[in-house]
């Protein structure tokens, strides 16, 4: 900022990183907006990057840390509620903060630590509030995105939405139908990681989560219970995800469709369905062998957050819960088998000696061994298995195979 000064160009902080300031949170990363054009920016900087130049941003490198450098900008018109149609840039400050969605991301700072507010960010900060900068209205109907943006905002904050920004937004919920799906969904991931409570209710009048779901008819009442879910669990978007299926009752293929029309990536697709299988399970109940068994499926290290999720969704009192992490350091103080690994004799050794002809026949009996170890009828020791290994074979021939 200082060299730019120094050609008499005025550079400032702007969005994020001054609203975090303001709140005294974590910095994410470093937003400069200038007055100069993106050429001038270039030209000074050794390390600059042209990154998004048809938006007047350059990233330049101060030290080791990326710092993006916007020229000011008003924004033409908008066209089919997404982005606008060009940009133009600008010298004045004020003409980019007004471009900028909410009075809390439309601050600035300057080099000598002036914050430069001219929509009440401050305000709005102290107060608690999400508040669009200008007319609510138009604002959301210019850019549908800012919808989920507010919600998102409100969540992560744990902040207000303010009156009027709160009505347009459940104006515009329609609109977002013109939106990119994986730009919502991005939003969604940072939403549902912060505090669900503040922001269900909104979630459902607004009509969002019964778009965004598909789940037409999902109640405020399945809603509370699902921001009493995230309030118990970790941060976990694709966990937190699942367990508002599962809380509704939403099959597999549900989930499934849901989360392809969200084009979320394969992990978190995965994910999800991972932790929605996890949440049938009900800890409190199962006897030693299905502790065994299920242990062995979440896998070491994940236990006791697979576990606290399960309590979560089904409501375990304190009693309840206590019960059921004493069990699960129990069951993870005698767990036979945490993975195929850690059988005594490699599966296909054991194949290979009892005979048995490769190919699907060797997976069912992987899986027909690893569950005789985990429900404790067969130990796990080199003669236990070639035991087992040998009756299984022997099971096989006879016909008998799907016997015990
Ligand atoms: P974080 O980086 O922590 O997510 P951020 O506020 O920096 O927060 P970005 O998405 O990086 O979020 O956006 C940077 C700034 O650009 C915002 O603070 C805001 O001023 C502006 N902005 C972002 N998206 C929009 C939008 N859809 N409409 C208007 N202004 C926006
Ligand atoms: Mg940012």
């Amino acid at each position: 900022m200082d060299r730019l000064a120094e050609d008499g160009w005025e550079a400032v902080f702007v969005g994020g990183c001054v609203r975090d300031l303001v709140l005294g949170r974590a910095v994410r990363d470093v937003d400069v907006a200038t007055a100069a054009p993106p050429e001038e920016v270039l030209k000074r900087f050794q390390s600059a990057v042209p990154t998004g130049l048809p938006f007047g941003t350059v990233t330049v490198l101060v030290g080791a840390v990326p710092v993006e450098v916007t020229t000011y900008r008003r924004e033409g018109p908008y066209r089919d509620l997404r982005r606008p149609g060009h940009v133009v840039f600008t010298s004045r400050l004020e003409e980019d903060l007004a471009r900028r969605d909410f009075t809390i991301n439309a601050m600035a700072l300057d080099a000598s630590w002036n914050l430069i507010d001219p929509f009440g960010g401050l305000r709005d900060a102290a107060a608690r509030r999400i508040a669009a900068v200008g007319d609510p209205r138009a604002r959301l109907a210019e850019d549908a995105l800012r919808t989920i943006r507010a919600l998102r905002l409100a969540a992560e904050l744990s902040f207000d939405l303010d009156g009027d920004t709160r009505s347009a937004l459940y104006d515009s919920v329609p609109k977002l139908n013109h939106i990119a799906s994986e730009r919502i969904f991005q939003e969604w991931k940072r939403l549902v990681c912060g505090d669900v409570g503040r922001v269900a209710g909104d979630l459902v009048d607004s009509g969002f989560l019964a778009w965004w779901t598909g789940l037409a008819g999902i109640s405020r009442e399945s809603v509370r219970r699902w921001a009493e879910v995230c309030r118990r669990t970790a941060p976990s978007a694709p966990g937190r995800t699942a367990a508002l299926f599962r809380l509704v009752g939403a099959g597999r293929e549900w989930v499934r469709k849901a989360v392809v029309r969200w084009r979320a990536d394969r992990g978190f697709q995965r994910a999800v369905e991972w932790w929605w299988e996890i949440g049938q399970w009900d800890p409190s109940a199962a006897p030693p062998a299905e502790w065994a068994t299920q242990l062995f499926r979440i896998g070491k290290g994940r236990a006791k957050e697979a576990v606290l999720f399960c309590a979560a969704l089904r409501g375990y009192g304190p009693e309840e819960l206590r019960r059921c992490l004493d069990r699960l350091a129990e069951a993870e103080r005698v767990q036979p088998l945490w993975t195929e690994k850690e059988l005594a004799v490699p599966p296909p050794e054991l194949c290979l000696a009892a005979g048995l002809s490769p190919g699907p026949e060797w997976g069912r009996f992987y899986r027909r061994v690893t569950a005789a170890v985990l429900e404790g009828r067969v130990a796990n020791t080199p003669e236990a298995l070639y035991e087992f290994a040998r009756w299984y074979a022997g099971a096989v021939r006879d016909g008998r195979e799907e016997g015990t």
